[in-house]
């Protein structure tokens, strides 16, 4: 339990792509283009919904 599927626009493509999630962890990728993201990218693109001000010192 815990596992839903969210679309999220693919970054290889542009288009809706589908990114499975645990406990809001992404831990699955795809795109129906069949664009291949490495698990590190699809962490750092959908890992976390905060505002992305944190780079800012
Ligand atoms: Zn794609």
């Amino acid at each position: 339990m815990g596992e839903r599927v969210t679309w999220e626009t693919c970054p290889g493509c542009g288009r809706p792509a589908a990114v499975g999630r645990l406990d809001g962890v992404p831990v699955e990728f795809d795109c129906p283009r069949g664009c291949r993201l490495t698990a590190d990218l699809v962490s750092a693109m959908f890992g976390r919904r905060r505002p992305a001000r944190r780079f800012v010192r």
